[in-house]
């Protein structure tokens, strides 16, 4: 992601530089007239001196005087302009928003880096960053307190790195920072280490208290390149590898890591062609009443169609769309896909419960997110109680105002909302508190370890425990067997989802399901989550 996007604030930067420069030309030519008039005054002068003709002494004095201040006036534009011109070309090779050095001098930094170690036989190193999340903040808090957050980065930055180091910004949430001379790799990997520490502690940026981790990516000179265009690709290549690997952390460039680049590339192009296509495609499993096996309810998970491949699953491809701006368009093809297939099977007399589907942070903090749930909801003409929307903890990390009223927004609309993945993220007992939660969704991790006699049963325990206190409903995720379900079970959790009950089908294999509970309870309502029902048996 090499790429920089130019907002408003940049914008106008660039246009104010514009007028600068123009100013600049202006004073310069203005100094110039000024400067040719004085020397034409000069020359009459001289003229007058050694012609020793009928001027008055008076005329003399007046001639002086003006080529005086002329001249004067001449030298101060001159600096005036020469002053300008330094500013512009300060503002060439600078960030204007951080006052770092920009690529264009980063490049040449390098060069002259590389030419030393070449003589000294030393290495250099190049760590590119990238700002985890940054987008959410910019999205949901506006981009003034993103640029601000970015100031703050910035000196973090400096401050955690040698004098003689670069640290510049690449645009957008992106810096580089070039260390010259170092030994080896693990000179770098101590410095991404430390810059790592010195960036996760939160900022206060005006009321917000506001957390950022960031991804590095290092490459080194002469090992993994020996010009500045092949560095910065390994290290950017390095980069995302972390980034995939969880964020939070650095990653040192392995050239098999340019396969899974290439990999990558490809993936981005069957999303775009499944986008303009039918690549989409959505699988539904079941959630279940855990005591009784009744279907409460169908989680929509998207799928990728390649001809000629296997399915893909959304491990594969969903990071890969968030990192190049596909997210959103995919996510509201999952929303109206789900909430259409919703509303056909109630049409059908089939009735699934609610259906839950996923949402990512970049889209939840997209402006147009509420909109266009609401707008979905309409043209589906599904009722709005039917619909849950499962989002992850880190989505709603920050704590915002602007995700808080999202929060609402969803609500008010009537829909549901679950934190899916419970237990892995930020979990924090204040945020269950001020968000209008309904349901914790037990990460399967935890569920797994059941029956393993390690600690993690009495993590389950306590979720279970802190959801019923908060009134809550609780799913356990992942539940694969018997012993899962009936520990579960006896520690008071009422609805499960996992291969035990069924796994993700297409829309075809869900309608027979839904088809063979109706069979055998035509009575049988939905909105399972109320006790007494007994539904469809899954087991
Ligand atoms: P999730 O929302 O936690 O979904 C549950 C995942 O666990 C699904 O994987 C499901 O197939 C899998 N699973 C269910 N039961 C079991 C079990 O008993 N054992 C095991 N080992 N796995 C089980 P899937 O479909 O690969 O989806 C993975 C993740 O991708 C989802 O996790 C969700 O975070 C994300 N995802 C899926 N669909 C979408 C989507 O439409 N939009 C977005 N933004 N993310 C999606
Ligand atoms: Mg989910
Ligand atoms: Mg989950």
């Amino acid at each position: 992601m090499m790429t920089s996007n130019l907002d408003p604030t940049t914008l106008a930067r660039r246009e104010a530089a514009v007028l600068s420069a123009e100013h600049a030309l202006l004073l310069r030519e203005h100094a110039a007239a000024l400067l040719e008039s004085t020397l034409r005054q000069q020359e009459s002068v001289a003229h007058a001196q050694s012609a020793r003709t009928t001027l008055t002494e008076s005329q003399l004095r007046e001639a002086n005087e003006r080529l005086v201040v002329a001249t004067v006036r001449a030298q101060t534009m001159t600096e005036a302009a020469e002053g300008v011109a330094a500013q512009m070309s300060h503002m060439a090779t600078h960030d204007f928003l951080t006052g770092l050095p920009n690529r264009v001098l980063l490049a040449d930094r390098l060069t002259q880096a590389i030419t030393h170690a070449q003589r000294q036989r030393k290495c250099v190193a190049l760590m590119y960053l990238d700002l985890d999340h940054f987008k959410h903040i910019n999205d949901s808090l506006g981009h003034a307190v993103g640029d601000q957050l970015l100031q703050a980065v910035s000196r973090r930055l400096r401050e955690n790195v040698r004098q003689s180091d670069t640290v510049c910004r690449f645009g957008g949430d992106e810096f580089v920072v070039l260390l010259s001379e170092v030994e080896g790799a693990g000179d770098a990997t101590l410095s991404a280490g430390k810059l790592i520490d010195a960036l996760a502690e939160p900022y206060a940026i005006g009321e917000h208290r506001l957390h950022i981790t960031q991804s590095i990516g290092i490459s080194i000179y002469p090992e993994h390149g020996r010009d500045v265009e092949t560095m910065l690709r390994q290290a950017d290549i390095a980069m995302y590898h972390g980034k995939r690997k969880g964020r939070n952390t650095f990653q040192l460039f392995a050239p098999q890591m340019n396969v899974r680049a290439l990999a990558r590339q490809s993936i981005e192009v069957a999303l775009r062609n499944a986008l303009d296509g039918e690549g989409l495609v959505l699988h539904y499993q079941p959630k279940v009443n855990i005591a009784s096996g009744a279907i409460t309810g169908a989680e929509a998970l998207v799928r990728l169609r390649q001809p000629g491949h296997a399915l893909m699953y959304p491990s594969g491809f969903v990071h890969i769309a968030e990192d190049c701006g596909l997210i959103r368009p995919i996510g509201r093809w999952v929303l109206a896909q789900a909430c259409r297939q919703a509303a056909a099977w109630l049409d059908d007399g089939l009735d699934l419960g609610q259906m839950a589907v996923n949402v990512s942070a970049t889209e939840f903090h997209g402006k147009d997110f509420l909109a266009g749930v609401r707008a979905t909801l309409h043209e589906s003409g599904l009722d709005p109680a039917r619909l849950e929307i499962e989002m992850t903890e880190s989505a709603l990390m920050q704590d915002t105002q602007p995700g808080i009223d999202v929060l609402h927004g969803l609500k008010n609309l009537g829909a549901q909302i679950a934190l899916d993945d419970f237990g892995t993220g930020y979990s924090s007992l204040s945020y269950l508190r001020r968000f209008p939660i309904d349901t914790l969704k037990i990460d399967q991790s935890f569920v797994r370890d059941i029956g393993s006699g390690g600690d993690t049963s009495m993590l389950v325990n306590a979720i279970i425990a802190m959801g019923k206190s908060l009134r809550l409903h609780v799913v356990a995720e992942g539940i694969e067997t018997p012993t899962q379900r009936s520990y579960l079970q006896l520690q008071g959790c009422t609805e499960g989802q996992g291969f035990y009950f069924g796994r993700p089908v297409d829309a075809a294999g869900f309608s027979a399901l839904l088809a063979a509970r109706h069979d055998s309870y035509p009575g049988a309502q939905a909105g399972t989550r109320c006790a007494g029902n007994p539904g469809a048996r899954l087991t």
